[in-house]
């Protein structure tokens, strides 16, 4: 790190397709200028990255990673031996500088982000570094902790006749949050929500989601460190949720699910999906009549 990037030409070609394949070095030899992998990690649980994550981890010489978030299990299992920057302590210059060195002097690297990298991953900052120095990247999907807290819950969220839509939002922090998508108003559409960066706040979360559909009977689950040894589960409603949370000093690394699919826990299913249902005819089966 720290040592000036070699010139090379600007892109010009598609977005994170860069332009060089080939750098001439000193004049002594050649080498292959390898492509850059953003990679979501899943968010936690070591097996819950992809096949695809996890072979790029093992190749890989260089990776820059959250360790505060991400597991350093992941790293150690799938990437014992490769040069590993925590992104913590590092601004996105530092960053910049460690993959493109690495990808320019012909190394594998990885940026590892938690979940799901476009979810609040701040990649996109990235890619346009990348794309100004022509360096070819790709990324790699991950399981977004929402789909964590779920499977946590053992929730499907989206049920038949009680909400299709899940919203993914978060209350503004330093981060600012446009107008028109104040939880408040968000909270107008009355659709299951993932609450993330928010758990802190969770006071402030409750006070706005009460201004649009919800109510204080409306259930609530809070999930901190999906998919983690140490995953922990509140459940209450809009009315207690904020005392529960406190109780159980869940502060960080957390999701606020809302919504009344979440009502089917405690009440049974309002009605079933059609796909299975035995009279309901689809491509792939006849319905029966009876
Ligand atoms: N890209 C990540 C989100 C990064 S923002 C993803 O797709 O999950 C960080 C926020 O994500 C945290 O404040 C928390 O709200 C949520 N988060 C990340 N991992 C989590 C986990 N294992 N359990 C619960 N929430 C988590």
């Amino acid at each position: 790190m720290g040592s000036p990037l070699p010139s090379i030409p600007t892109a010009k070609g598609p977005r994170g397709h860069g332009v060089p394949t080939l750098l001439a070095r000193e004049g002594e030899h050649t080498v292959n200028i390898e492509k850059i992998h953003f990679v979501g990690a899943g968010p936690g649980d070591a097996e819950l990255i992809t096949v695809k994550g996890a072979r790029l981890l093992k190749e890989a010489d260089v990776i820059v990673y959250a360790g505060s978030l991400v597991d350093r299990e992941l790293v150690r299992t799938y990437a014992p031996d490769a040069r590993v920057f925590d992104s913590a302590g590092m601004t996105l210059e530092e960053t910049t500088t460690a993959l493109s060195q690495a990808a320019l002097n012909g190394k594998k690297a990885v940026r590892l982000h938690t979940g799901d990298p476009s979810i609040y991953g701040a990649i996109q900052e990235q890619m346009v570094e990348l794309d100004l120095l022509g360096l070819e990247y790709e990324v790699v999907p991950g399981v977004t902790s929402a789909f964590a807290a779920a499977a946590t819950l053992k929730q499907e969220l989206t049920l038949p006749e009680v909400s299709q839509t899940v919203i993914i939002t978060r209350l503004a922090g330093r981060t600012p949050v446009p107008d028109r998508e104040r939880l408040s108003e968000i909270a107008r559409i009355g659709a299951t929500l993932v609450v993330y960066l928010s758990v802190s706040m969770i006071e402030k979360v409750v006070a706005e989601l009460l201004r649009g559909a919800y109510t204080p009977s409306t259930r609530v689950a809070v999930v901190a460190k999906a998919s983690w040894p140490d995953e922990q589960v509140v459940e209450g409603t809009l009315a207690d949720i904020a005392g529960k949370v406190k109780e159980a000093g869940i502060a960080k690394q957390a999701l606020i699910l809302v919504g009344d699919v979440l009502r089917a826990r405690v009440e049974g299913m309002k009605a079933k999906s059609l796909l299975y249902d035995k009279g309901f005819t689809h491509g792939c089966r006849e319905g029966i009549v009876t």
